[in-house]
């Protein structure tokens, strides 16, 4: 099968080509534009923003995808594109283009979740079979998901407030440093020292596997104030408050991976398998943190290399090709969904009222 993948549901523009089977599947071509200069002077993504520069840019990324796979839209087998969850202009900048392409060549489109997108990356990657434990942690989501199907999720805990991701992006505001805060907080913190401030690890003393990031952020800048002196921060404290944040960060997500892996272990017999997936799993801290966890409980451990992490049309293109191989397919109703939970059932509403 040879799918083309749309990816438009953030300040990411991505096209890909994606070919193989389910579970043996191979990146022809996956070309991402960012938009971070876009929105630099904002502080953040602007929904109106991020439309407009998808709605011009998708073409183009669609183009280059084929060529750089050296492949014909005619030998396109279906296109797959990001459904939602997202912000919903950009999303439907990119159901507009695929059911564009669908339409004029008169082949199946497929809505995917942007969500299973980056869930199932760890099958795309290293060829992972059903079931794994996932751990999806990224700007908008964080939680453990049970994988069993290109469309079964079991939830199994998850934030309670803000991703991971999200608290990254607001640290590096607080700090000053660029945007999106994941990289540029992983840099400053290297050259700092973890231990100087102690920030809180949320819900570590209660059970189960919720987490909540929204109190590590205003502790953060309770200690920038206290350690501002004139509206200034040396580039020292700013390393040592990035690597506070990050090591807390890291240690709830550790320590709510070990717990996760063990309700998994409990449902599912046979070698345990966990993966990580979404733009936080690009973070080498973390990476090695969750590599220790799984180590420790005698389980594989997967994360995608970084390009895979952040939104890419790669993974779309293969979570369309799963569904595709099971006979699933959208029509011209298929609709762009702002919010789409990954454990509700998971097929998009369409026209035959799904
Ligand atoms: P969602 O997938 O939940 O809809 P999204 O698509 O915006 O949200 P992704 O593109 O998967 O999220 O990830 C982007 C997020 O990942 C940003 O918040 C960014 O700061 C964070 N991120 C990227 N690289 C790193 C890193 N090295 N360390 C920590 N966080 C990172
Ligand atoms: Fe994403």
């Amino acid at each position: 099968l040879t799918i083309l993948g749309i990816e438009s549901s953030c300040d990411d523009t991505g096209a890909a080509i994606v070919r193989g089977t389910a579970g043996n599947a191979r990146v022809m071509s996956n070309i991402v534009m960012g938009q971070a200069e876009l929105h630099a002077a904002f502080g953040g993504v602007v929904p109106e923003i991020a439309a407009r520069a998808h709605a011009e840019k998708v073409d183009l990324a669609v183009k280059q995808a084929l060529s750089e796979a050296m492949v014909s839209l005619s030998e396109v087998d279906a296109i797959a594109v990001t459904a939602g969850p997202g912000l919903i202009g950009g999303v439907l900048s990119g159901v507009m283009c695929a059911k564009g392409i669908a339409a004029a060549l008169g082949k199946p489109l497929i809505g995917v979740n942007h969500l299973a997108g980056h869930a199932l990356t760890p099958r795309l990657t290293d060829g992972l079979t059903y079931p794994y434990l996932m751990l999806l942690v990224s700007g908008g989501h964080c939680q453990f998901l049970i994988v069993r199907g290109p469309d079964e999720f079991t939830r199994v805990g998850g934030t309670i407030d803000d991703a991971p991701g999200e608290a990254f992006d607001k640290v590096a505001r607080l700090l000053a440093l660029p945007q999106p805060g994941g990289p540029s907080v992983e840099a400053r913190a290297r050259d700092g020292d973890p231990k100087r401030f102690r920030f809180p690890r949320p819900l570590l003393d209660r059970e189960g596997c919720d987490m909540s990031y929204s109190g590590l952020k205003t502790a953060v800048l309770r200690a920038r104030d206290e350690v501002m002196t004139d509206n200034t921060l040396t580039a020292q404290d700013q390393a040592d408050l990035c690597a506070g944040f990050q090591e807390a960060v890291t240690a709830v997500l550790a320590e709510k991976t070990r717990r996760a892996l063990r309700v998994y272990m409990d449902l599912n017999p046979g070698q345990p398998m966990i993966a990580v997936a979404g733009g936080v799993a690009a973070n080498q801290a973390i990476r090695a943190a969750l590599t220790t966890v799984a180590e420790e409980a005698g389980a594989g451990f997967t994360a995608p290399p970084l390009k895979l992490c952040t939104d890419n049309g790669a993974m779309i293109a293969y979570a369309g090709l799963e569904r595709f191989a099971l006979g699933e397919t959208d029509d011209m109703t298929l609709q762009a969904r702002p919010r789409w939970p990954l454990d509700k059932k998971s097929a998009p509403m369409i026209g035959s009222g799904k």
